[in-house]
Parts: C-alpha cells; sequence; structure tokens
C-alpha cells in the first residue's frame, strides 16, 4: 500500500509539475492554451487510474485531484471528465455506476467553483476532501460496502496529495509573478517610470521594421549637474520627474518617451517628416525654457535642454540613428546649449 501511495503522489505531483512548467517555457503562447492544461491533467488522471491504492479489499485511485484542478471554462471541464470517465469504463473496466458516482460529484463542483470569490489551497483542499468523503459513500451504498478505516486513510491519502499539490501549484504562480515583476522592471526606469534604454532599443528595432521612416530627438538637460551641487540630490530628482512631465505631454500620437540615463531623454516618433521632428524639437526646447521646476517648498529654477535629431529613413541603419541623434546633441552643447541640431543633409 505504501508503494502505491508514493507512487500516486509522485505522479500527481510530477505530472503538475510539468504542466506548470512547460506552460513557462519560450513557446508559453501555444502551451498555456486551455486546451494544453485540459490534456495533460486528463492525461494525469488516466495515468492515476492505472496505479490505484490498494487497501483492505478495496482499490482505490486518486485521479479525480488533478480534475479539481482544472482551472478552465465550464464545458472544457465537462469535456476532461467524458474523456476520464470513458478511459474508466473503457481501459479500467470499472463500473458503470462508480462513473456516474465520479461524473456527478464532479458536476457538482463543476458548477458550484464560480459561486466561490477566489480559489484558494484552503477551498480547493476542502473541497477535494468533501468530494473524496461523498464519492466513497457512493461506492459504499452502491457497489461495496467500505469500513471507516477505509475512509479515514484514503481521505488522508487525498488530502496529502492535494495538499502538496496546490501548495506547489500555487508556489509556482507566485514564482512566475516575481519573474514577470522582474522582466518589466527591466525595462522600466524607476525614478521616472518611463521606458529605459533597453526598452528604447527594442522600440528602434520595431519601428525600423515597421516604418517608412523613424525620428529620434535626443534631449539632455544643461547644467544638470549646478541643480545638484547648488541643491541636492533629492531636488535633482525632483527635477528629472517634472522635466519628465513636461516631455510627455510632447509625445505625439504613435511616439514614445524614454529616460537613457541620468538627465538624458530620448523621443521616437515613427513617420513623421523632418520638418515636423525639427518643429517639436524646437517646441521642447521653448517649453521647457519657459517652464519653472520646483526645487523646494518655495524655490523654484530655471533650465534649458539641447536636443539632436537623428532621422532615420530606409537607407540608415538603426547604428547610425543612434550615433547621428549623439552627435547632433554633442553639437548643439557645443554651440552653447539651449538649441535643436539636426544634420542638414538628410541621407
Ligand atoms: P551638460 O550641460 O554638458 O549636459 O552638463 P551636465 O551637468 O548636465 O551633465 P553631466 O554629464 O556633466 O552631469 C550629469 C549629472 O546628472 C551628474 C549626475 O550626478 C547627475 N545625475 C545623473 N542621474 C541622476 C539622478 O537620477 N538624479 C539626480 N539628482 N542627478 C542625477
Ligand atoms: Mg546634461
Ligand atoms: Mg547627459
Amino acid at each position: 500500500m505504501l508503494i502505491d501511495f508514493v507512487l500516486n503522489i509522485s505522479l500527481t505531483i510530477s505530472g503538475i509539475y510539468l504542466f506548470h512548467r512547460i506552460q513557462y517555457t519560450e513557446d508559453s503562447a501555444r502551451l498555456s492554451s486551455p486546451m494544453f492544461q485540459v490534456t495533460l491533467m486528463v492525461t494525469l488522471a488516466v495515468l492515476l487510474l492505472f496505479v490505484p491504492i490498494e487497501y483492505r479489499g478495496y482499490s482505490f485511485s486518486l485521479f479525480f485531484v488533478p480534475m479539481l484542478l482544472i482551472q478552465n471554462k465550464v464545458h472544457i471541464k465537462i469535456a476532461g471528465m467524458v474523456i476520464v470517465g470513458a478511459a474508466h469504463y473503457f481501459l479500467i473496466g470499472h463500473s458503470l455506476i462508480e462513473i456516474v458516482i465520479f461524473a456527478g460529484l464532479y458536476l457538482i463542483v463543476v458548477f458550484s467553483i464560480p459561486f466561490f470569490k477566489s480559489v484558494n489551497t484552503n477551498i480547493i483542499t476542502w473541497v477535494n476532501l468533501i468530494f473524496t468523503l461523498l464519492f466513497l459513500t457512493g461506492i459504499h451504498l452502491f457497489i461495496q460496502p467500505l469500513v471507516l478505516m477505509q475512509f479515514v486513510i484514503i481521505s488522508a491519502m487525498s488530502s496529502a496529495v492535494m495538499v502538496t499539490a496546490s501548495i506547489m501549484y500555487q508556489d509556482i504562480n507566485s514564482m512566475v509573478k516575481v519573474l514577470k515583476r522582474l522582466n518589466t522592471e527591466d525595462y522600466v526606469d524607476h525614478l521616472t517610470q518611463l521606458g529605459n534604454i533597453k526598452a528604447l532599443d527594442n522600440e528602434v528595432n520595431r519601428l525600423s521594421q515597421k516604418a517608412e521612416n523613424v525620428s529620434m530627438l535626443l534631449i539632455d538637460i544643461d547644467h544638470f549637474k549646478v541643480v545638484n551641487d547648488m541643491h541636492d540630490y533629492t531636488a535633482g530628482d525632483a527635477v528629472i520627474k517634472q522635466i519628465t512631465g513636461l516631455l510627455k505631454n510632447y509625445v505625439p500620437t504613435g511616439g514614445s518617451i524614454y529616460r537613457n540615463g541620468g538627465e538624458e531623454f530620448a523621443m521616437l516618433i515613427p513617420d513623421i517628416s523632418f520638418d515636423k521632428t525639427v518643429r517639436l524639437a524646437e517646441a521642447i526646447r521653448n517649453a521647457v525654457e519657459n517652464t519653472k521646476f520646483h526645487v523646494g517648498e518655495n524655490e523654484v529654477i530655471m533650465l534649458t535642454v539641447s536636443v539632436g535629431i537623428g532621422f532615420k529613413t530606409q537607407k540608415i541603419s538603426r547604428r547610425e540613428l543612434f550615433k547621428d541623434a549623439d552627435n547632433m546633441l554633442h553639437a548643439a552643447k557645443k554651440m552653447g546649449q539651449n538649441q535643436v541640431m539636426f544634420s542638414p543633409i538628410i541621407k
């Protein structure tokens, strides 16, 4: 009996682990489809039917544990139930009454689950325990009489498997959440919540396949070091946030803005003309020049920015877009700052 128990636990846990793990492999879009989940759980249920636990003349299978873990729509759960019922009958040769008891109880669970606000480990363990007890009662009444000890041992086994399985299930879920958050944080700048240089890089790649031309504005605050020196780092941070707010207002539809690092920002706009790009850059420069930035409760300062323009047409590579914008930004700084610079030769 012990060996049956161990076999059942291992099969259930590894099956559920496999299902969950595969969902988060690279090709997860296809694998996390509802059909994939139900296929794996049904396969697991059928496998469990083949390794019943033998106890005091009654051979018992934990096939319903994975079935109770299926989180799909009602009709998919019912389809799974039908398949498992058929396997039960045709492959294992269990009596029709046993299958009817399982199906009846399973349908009750399927239709009552939506009434729970959330289905957590606690609820699913209780549902499983009640399911097991009712299932055994059905067997006791209609198939073969069972003794109390069989009820106790089998319910305990079923609960142990379910608790372990659902803890693991939730554990993987929370791990995946953390991973997802890390992945997004990888692309977001903490201070401004704008995309960072990696996000910028991705967007340049995406746009260069999609857009006819791409405009890039590199916007750098002039003498920003002085803000930190004259006030403090917190004031500097506050200024970076305020300028972020201002710049966001100037992003045209379809465009996007990033913080490259420090006090430098990048704006990307697909498919606008070179002239419009220059006018937009000039409007931004002008707006910053005329804005008061708060560095303390009652203290404001004035700032300026220098802007370098890169303009990518079909002939220009992504690298050149960056390089051109950066060269132009340096030129603007050299020209005395508070300037918009662009290469007069459009390639
Ligand atoms: P330039 O006009 O040539 O651009 O000079 P600058 O002082 O603006 O540029 P520089 O590159 O010499 O200095 C940038 C400063 O920005 C130095 C750094 O301490 C500050 N800085 C970078 N990131 C942050 C930040 O997140 N918060 C604050 N408060 N300061 C930052
Ligand atoms: Mg600067
Ligand atoms: Mg800089």
